[in-house]
């Protein structure tokens, strides 16, 4: 899939999305557009913008973008059937913690690579609280071999998904002078580049350009900038043009900006104020600094996971071949089916509500589904209220049910109910939470 219909709209969708960009990280910008457009336009370089013209380009290359999200949590599926099913599993439950535009917006990415220890930029809003820069991943000769080992092994257990991930998360990938290495390297592999998301783009901007030539409006590959103040953002605008950052997403990190979208997570949670995530794995996240492997996910920032994710085992690999052992390991590892004796419970922040042989399931911001049952509502709603108890386990709640009365039902259909909300992230999973 391309972003861009032709080549001769690259410039007009470039343009627009330079004009939206202003209105988004200057707070002065619109009333200075709305009192005299022709003069404001003309400020900023685009006096030839036509903006009716190039506001319906720039609509329709936005919606292909946001499709793209979806084509990566696709191909982001394991070829392993337990590590898809788990991932699935955390896909759904997602879906049904946030808010629907918070939940498009996780790629759950299958694997991703730190290709540093800690991060120079100290972003006061970092959401992962990334630490000072303590050390970096060279391409000594050495780190090479590890490094084509824990790729060859990446994929031999997960499959081409892999391709999905990136080198960075709670890093700055320009912190490692040997980054465009690993991502050429990545690029013979997979036949694109890994996206970055980088804080500090105006750090080298000849090195900068030089990286944006891996960017293709032909292909889906975006880049993000993450931009702090203001000034930063028009240093960019100053120093790159609208075509260079086309396929590049300007991010307003700084209160002040009209656009500014940051979570309440991590360093940006203040005064135990906690809300969204940032984390996008539902995975594996490798450091090769410190060679570990942590399984992890997004989860709903609060005290107790203050960085918006939960990290259910973190282990130390030696090298490639301890690196495979670990991770099959980890994937086997995950739960996929519910244990019999394990007490069942909806997760707390859903609602139900059962009604003519249908149950609807929902969540504060309204994202939900319903179920619809050929009959006996009454019986739905005991297993509904059940399963809310907490109380039960999976055979005791269809006991329950003293389903022998229900022509046509059987006590499977009912396991087989539970199993597919378990399998929709709706039933508490113990072991996130343990
Ligand atoms: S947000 Fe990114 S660049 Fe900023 S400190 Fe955190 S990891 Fe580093």
């Amino acid at each position: 899939m391309s972003f861009i219909k032709d080549i001769d709209s690259i410039r007009e969708i470039a343009e627009q999305k330079r004009l939206l960009e202003y209105l988004v990280f200057d707070k002065d910008f619109a009333k200075k557009f709305e009192a005299d457009r022709k003069k404001t336009l003309e400020s900023i370089g685009l006096g030839d913008l036509d903006t009716e013209h190039a506001a319906s380009l720039y609509k329709e290359f936005i919606n292909k973008k946001t499709l793209m999200r979806e084509s990566v949590k696709a191909a982001g599926e394991p070829s392993n059937p337990q590590f898809a099913k788990w991932r699935n599993r955390q896909i759904g439950r997602c879906t049904m913690m946030f808010s629907k535009e918070q939940s498009d917006s996780l790629v759950h990415l299958p694997i991703l690579f730190e290709l540093s220890k800690g991060c120079s930029i100290g972003c006061k809003f970092c959401g992962l609280n990334s630490g000072p820069l303590k050390t970096v991943f060279m391409a000594t000769e050495e780190n090479k071999k590890l490094w084509a080992d824990v790729m060859d092994a990446a994929v031999k257990l997960i499959g081409p998904a892999v391709g999905e991930g990136i080198c960075y998360y709670g890093t700055e990938p320009l912190d490692n002078p040997d980054y465009g290495y690993f991502s050429q390297d990545w690029f013979e592999r997979f036949g694109k580049y890994p996206q970055i998301t980088t804080a500090a783009a105006l750090r080298n901007v000849e090195k900068t350009r030089e990286l944006l030539k891996q960017l293709d409006p032909f292909k889906e590959t975006i880049f993000r900038f993450s931009v702090r103040s203001l000034d930063e953002f028009t240093t960019i605008a100053r120093e790159f043009t609208p075509e260079e950052l086309l396929m590049v997403e300007l991010l307003p990190q700084f209160e002040e900006a009209p656009g500014n979208a940051l979570a309440k997570v991590g360093r940006n949670a203040t005064e135990n104020e906690y809300s969204g995530t940032i984390s996008c794995v539902s995975g594996f996240k490798v450091n090769m600094c410190d060679r570990s492997i942590s399984l992890i996910t997004p989860v709903e920032a609060s005290e107790r996971f203050p960085l918006g994710q939960i990290e259910l085992k973190k282990v130390i690999f030696t090298d490639g071949e301890d690196f495979e052992r670990k991770l099959e390991t980890m994937i086997s590892g995950m739960k996929t089916i519910l244990s019999p004796n394990e007490k069942l419970s909806l997760y707390d922040y859903l609602y139900y509500n059962v009604e003519n042989n249908t149950c609807k399931i929902y969540n504060k911001y309204g994202v939900g589904y319903q179920f619809d049952f050929p009959d006996y509502s009454d019986l739905i709603q005991k297993l509904f209220d059940s399963l809310n108890s907490g109380l039960y386990t999976r055979r005791e709640i269809v006991e329950k049910l003293e389903i022998k009365n229900a022509e046509g039902w059987d006590s499977l259909a009912f396991h087989s109910i539970i199993n597919n909300m378990w399998n929709r992230g709706l039933i508490v999973d113990s072991q996130l939470y343990e």
